[in-house]
């Protein structure tokens, strides 16, 4: 390629901040030339490697911002352990979901993978354009007290449902005071058939009125949580302990009688 067309290309790349456009105009050229692609297969290839690229870096930035507990993906996770979850969490891989802004549920006890899961699901949808929000149920709680406190919590509902995607991780790991359930509420109502939401929990349903401290809330709001939803639940020992020969633990036999 001509040094004044690379030259002006390089010009042209940086106004439109594709920088990787310079680099694969000239890189591509000979390529091109020797295997007689046309100009359109040229354009479309240089095209598709900056794309390419921001998708890519747009990704990393959504999964750096979602705060995460650590990285995970559907494809490190082993179904062998939870076969009844490949079927439905294959088919939630795709991200079809958020835009119909259903919701999912993952129950289970402590160790099977419900975190795993979440995070995975949070990633994937990032690598789909999604910006996603992580954090603990009592974390949440925490966000939404304080923006309650300073009067901004209609505002903050308003912030958050920019987010396709929120998770709340370990529903029920510990009770609700009624304020915070009721902020909790809250949260679910602005979401529901707007934005998506995961939820994780080691309780069951019919454990959720304990939690939230009031029968009316919690069933009003597992209403709204599983109208459009799918329900997965996880079984088995932890896989923490896998292999260790403590599972078999009562405490943990009696957490895997729940869903
Ligand atoms: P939970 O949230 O249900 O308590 P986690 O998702 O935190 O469980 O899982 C505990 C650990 O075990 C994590 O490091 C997770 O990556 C791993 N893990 C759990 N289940 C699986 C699985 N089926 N395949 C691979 N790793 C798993
Ligand atoms: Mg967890």
């Amino acid at each position: 390629m001509s040094t004044d067309a690379l030259k002006q290309i390089r010009y042209l790349a940086a106004a439109l901040k594709a920088p990787r456009i310079t680099e694969a105009a000239a890189r591509l050229a000979d390529h091109a030339r020797d295997t007689g692609w046309t100009h359109e297969d040229y354009l479309a290839a240089i095209l598709e490697r900056e794309v390419a690229a921001r998708n890519a870096s747009g990704a990393q930035l959504r999964i750096r911002a979602a705060g995460l507990p650590a990285v995970k993906t559907l494809d490190e996770f082993d179904f062998d352990q939870q076969p009844a979850a490949r079927v439905p969490i294959h088919a939630l891989a795709s991200g079809a979901w958020l835009a119909e802004h259903r919701n999912i549920v993952l129950l289970g006890p402590p160790g099977t993978g419900k975190t795993h899961l979440a995070t995975a699901l949070g990633v994937a949808a990032a690598h789909q354009g999604h910006r996603v929000l992580f954090a603990t149920a009592t974390d949440w709680i925490a966000r939404l007290t304080e923006a309650h406190n300073r009067g901004r919590l209609t505002e903050e509902l308003a912030r958050l449902r920019r987010y396709p995607l929120i998770i709340v991780d370990e529903v029920g790991y510990l009770p609700f005071e009624q304020e915070a359930a009721n902020l909790f509420f809250q949260l679910v109502s602005a979401r529901y058939e707007h934005a998506s939401l995961i939820l994780t929990s080691n309780l069951p349903f019919s454990a959720w009125a304990g939690i939230f401290g009031d029968q009316v809330v919690a069933a009003a709001m597992i209403d709204r949580i599983v109208h459009h939803a799918d329900v997965i639940a996880l079984k088995g020992a932890s896989y923490r302990l896998r292999d260790r020969g403590i599972d078999t633990l009562p405490s943990i036999k009696a957490e895997q009688e729940l869903p």
